[in-house]
C-alpha cells in the first residue's frame, strides 16, 4: 500500500479527496492518501500545491515524485531541498478553462465591445470591426495552454503568431522562436497573450525596449505570470497610448495591493488569476497516471527540467 501525501491549502482536500480516491482505483493503485505525514520518511508520492505549508522536502527520503496540481512551477521549482523528480500539471480542464479566457478577451478587444457596453451616454457610432482574419494576434509560450489557445485562435480564423524559446511546428500558427524571433513577433502583434512560464529568463520579459516593439495601441493579456512584466514599463507604455489595454490575470503580488496604480487605470482590467485553475476530476487522473507510471518503472509524464525552470 502506497502512501500519497496531499499537501495542498486545507479547502483543497474537501475537492480533491473523492476524485483522487477514484482515480487511484481506477488505475489500479492502492494507496493511502494524506493530508499530514507523521513518518515522512514512508512517503512514496506528494500531490502538491503551494500556500499548502509544505518547504522542506528533505525528510521525505522515500519519495519517488513531487506531482504538482499546477502548471506553473516557478515557487517549487528552485526549492533546493526537493530532490526528487518534479511534475508539473496538464489538465485538460485547466487547457479549456485557458482557452475560454484567452478567446473571451482576445474577442473583447478585437470586437471593440466596451464601446457598446459602456456606452453611457447612448451614442449611436457604429464602428465595423475588421474580420479575424485581419487581426494579428501573438501568442509568447507555445507550451500546453499556448498552443490550445494559439490554436482556438487561429480556429476563429485570426492570423496567429507564436513564439516559444524552442522551434516548433504548428499547423495555421506563424511559429517563431528564441530572441531574434520575438522582435519579429511582437512588432506585427495588434493583441499579445502571454503564456510562459516564470524563469529567471522570462522574468520582467515585457520591458520598455520590448513594449516598445509593438505596434502604437497593442492590447496586452497576461494570464501568464505577473512578473513577465515590468509593472512600470508597462503604465508608461499605457500612458503613452503605445499599449492601448492591458487585461492582467496575475501580478507580481497577489492579491494586487489595494493602492497599486493597474487598479486604477483606466486603460487596464483586472481579473483576480481566475484565468483558468486546475480542474479536480480531470487533474486526478493525470496524478494518478504518473503515480502508475512510477510504480512501472515507467517515465513520468510533464517532468519539469529543474535547469530550465519549467
Ligand atoms: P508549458 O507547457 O511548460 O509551456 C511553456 C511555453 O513557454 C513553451 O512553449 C516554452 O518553449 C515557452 N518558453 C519557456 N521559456 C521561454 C523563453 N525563455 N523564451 C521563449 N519561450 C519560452 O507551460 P503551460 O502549461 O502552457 O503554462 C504556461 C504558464 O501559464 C504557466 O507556467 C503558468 O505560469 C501560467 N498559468 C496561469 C494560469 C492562470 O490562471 N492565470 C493557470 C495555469 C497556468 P518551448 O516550447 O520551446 O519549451
Amino acid at each position: 500500500m502506497l502512501t500519497v501525501l496531499f499537501s495542498a491549502p486545507a479547502r483543497r482536500w474537501a475537492e480533491y479527496e473523492a476524485p483522487l480516491t477514484t482515480a487511484l482505483a481506477e488505475a489500479g493503485i492502492a494507496a493511502r492518501l494524506v493530508t499530514k505525514a507523521d513518518r515522512p520518511g514512508d512517503v512514496d508520492y506528494i500531490v502538491y500545491a503551494p500556500n499548502g505549508g509544505l518547504e522542506d522536502f528533505t525528510p521525505f527520503t522515500g519519495c519517488r515524485a513531487v506531482l504538482s496540481l499546477w502548471a506553473g512551477v516557478e515557487t517549487i521549482v528552485t526549492n533546493r531541498t526537493l530532490t526528487q523528480p518534479l511534475c508539473r500539471m496538464v489538465d485538460a480542464g485547466l487547457e479549456e478553462g485557458m482557452v475560454e479566457w484567452v478567446t473571451g478577451h482576445v474577442l473583447r478587444h478585437h470586437l471593440g465591445l466596451d464601446r457598446y457596453i459602456l456606452n453611457a451616454d447612448r451614442t449611436w457610432a457604429p464602428q465595423v470591426p475588421p474580420l479575424a482574419r485581419d487581426r494579428r494576434v501573438a501568442v509568447l509560450g507555445l507550451g500546453a495552454l499556448g498552443r490550445a489557445s494559439a490554436e482556438a485562435l487561429a480556429a476563429l480564423r485570426f492570423r496567429v503568431l507564436g513564439w516559444s524559446r524552442t522551434a516548433r511546428d504548428i499547423p495555421g500558427i506563424d511559429c517563431r522562436h528564441g530572441p531574434d524571433g520575438l522582435r519579429a513577433v511582437l512588432s506585427q502583434a495588434e493583441i499579445v497573450v502571454l503564456l510562459l512560464p516564470l524563469t529567471a529568463e522570462t522574468e520582467g520579459l515585457m520591458d520598455a525596449e520590448r513594449l516598445g516593439w509593438l505596434p502604437q495601441g497593442a492590447v496586452l493579456l497576461n494570464p501568464g505570470r505577473g512578473a513577465l512584466i515590468d509593472d512600470d514599463a508597462l503604465l508608461a507604455a499605457l500612458d503613452r497610448g503605445q499599449v492601448g489595454h492591458a487585461t492582467l490575470d496575475v501580478f507580481r503580488v497577489e492579491p494586487l495591493p489595494e493602492g497599486h496604480p493597474f487598479w486604477a487605470h483606466s486603460q487596464v482590467t483586472v481579473t483576480p488569476h481566475i484565468a483558468s485553475e486546475t480542474r479536480a476530476t480531470t487533474a486526478a487522473r493525470v496524478v494518478a497516471e504518473n503515480i502508475r507510471r512510477g510504480e512501472a518503472g515507467e517515465p513520468f509524464l510533464y517532468l519539469v527540467d529543474r535547469d530550465r525552470g519549467y
